[in-house]
């Protein structure tokens, strides 16, 4: 069972194309030829023999069609199926009896046609119409011309009975097909967003948030401010003298500080806040729930552990220090202001000899 599914599922040889219409198609023929198959039987038993021979060739057209599946005809297997669901339908509406419901199979070639990739419309709309006018002609014409039925109210219930499950089986294979492929395309739709969010909202090189998602988490936190009074406190902090790594090392070995630091600070600040790359070698913390004393506390121990951090790169041995100004948020101010006074503390910090917090 699972090696029939493996080859119905088989890939088609172009690079250009989907399996998914391929693997309709396959359903479709098998479910087809076993129909006809049969039907052949059924109708032959009912004395309709020319009928049953004719209905051979519809096997061995479904067969036709699966094979080009695999060598990269789905077009002309298209076509072939259409022709089985199209010709046959309507010669047994005719020799057998339009009651019996064979007619059905030909509108299953609407969905086929719509299936299809191409986007043109009108030539799926004309499609349409077309079959709707031969399904009611041959309607017209088969209960006016048509022969009588079936030998016994058997063969009659019979003969419904397999329409009836051919029509369920070709119905869910176009259904299962129609949903693998909008499953398909919504995952990756979904796999792209994720990809465009974390374009917008990360830094690629620090992995941590960029200064536009920063400022989204900021209006956040203004807004729970105002909501329910908790404080938090913002620190800018900016590493000393980072002009002379990129310059002593090199800029990769520059990048690799960025990194490192970075992985420090996302590591510390879980259940802290949140930080961010605010630009170059510059970073924006956020402590949350925190008044400026608390915060300091929390931050100082931090710049220790960047101070004692080893940085280790090719060859190169080293330490970095940072310098940090710090401001609690303060609604009469507001963030730009609570901004603009942390980075004049992170100036006099630099002033004073940096490797320190200002608060
Ligand atoms: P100070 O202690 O006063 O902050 O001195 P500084 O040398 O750190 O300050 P300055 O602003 O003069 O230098 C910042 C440097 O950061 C300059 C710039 O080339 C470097 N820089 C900014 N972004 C990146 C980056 O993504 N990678 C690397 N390697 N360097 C960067
Ligand atoms: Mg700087
Ligand atoms: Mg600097």
């Amino acid at each position: 069972m699972k090696a029939l599914f493996n080859f119905l599922f088989q890939d088609v040889k172009s690079k250009t194309e989907t399996k998914d219409f391929a693997v309709l198609l396959r359903f479709m023929c098998l479910i087809l030829a076993i129909y006809y198959l049969i039907t052949a039987v059924t109708v032959a038993c009912n004395r309709h023999y020319y009928v049953g021979l004719i209905l051979v060739l519809a096997i061995a057209i479904c067969c036709g069609a699966f094979a080009c599946t695999y060598e990269d005809y789905t077009k002309l297997s298209m076509i072939l199926i259409n022709i089985v669901l199209i010709v046959f339908p309507a010669m047994l509406s005719f020799a057998v009896g339009y009651d019996l419901d064979f007619q059905f199979m030909t509108f299953f070639t609407i969905l086929i046609v719509f299936y299809n990739q191409s986007e043109n419309m009108t030539p799926k709309i004309i499609y349409t119409i077309l079959i709707c006018i031969a399904s009611l002609i041959i309607s017209w014409l088969s209960t006016s011309f048509g022969v009588s039925g079936l030998d016994s109210s058997f063969s009659v219930i019979f003969t419904r009975s397999i329409n009836i499950i051919a029509t369920v089986g070709l119905l869910s294979a176009i259904a299962y097909c129609y949903c693998t492929k909008f499953n398909q395309a919504e995952q990756k739709l979904r796999a792209f967003n994720k990809e465009l969010e974390i374009m917008a909202n990360y830094d690629p090189l620090t992995k941590l948030s960029n200064r536009r998602h920063m400022n989204e988490h900021l209006a956040g936190l203004v807004y729970e401010h105002n909501r329910t009074g908790l404080p938090f406190t913002m620190a800018i902090g900016d590493i000393d003298f980072f002009k002379k790594v990129n310059d002593t090392y090199g800029h990769d070995t520059g990048d690799y500080v960025l990194s490192t630091v970075a992985g420090i600070f996302s590591e510390y600040m879980k259940g802290k806040g949140h930080v961010a790359r605010w630009g170059g070698e510059e970073f924006l913390f956020v402590f949350e729930n925190m008044g400026i004393e608390k915060a300091f506390a929390a931050l100082d121990k931090m710049r220790h552990q960047i101070e004692m951090t080893p940085m280790r790169f090719k060859d190169f041995d080293f330490n970095v220090t940072m310098t940090y100004g710090m401001e609690e948020f303060n609604d009469l101010f507001g963030i730009e202001v609570t901004l603009k006074h942390a980075d004049d503390k992170l100036y006099a910090g630099k002033q004073g000899g940096r490797n320190r917090v200002v608060m």
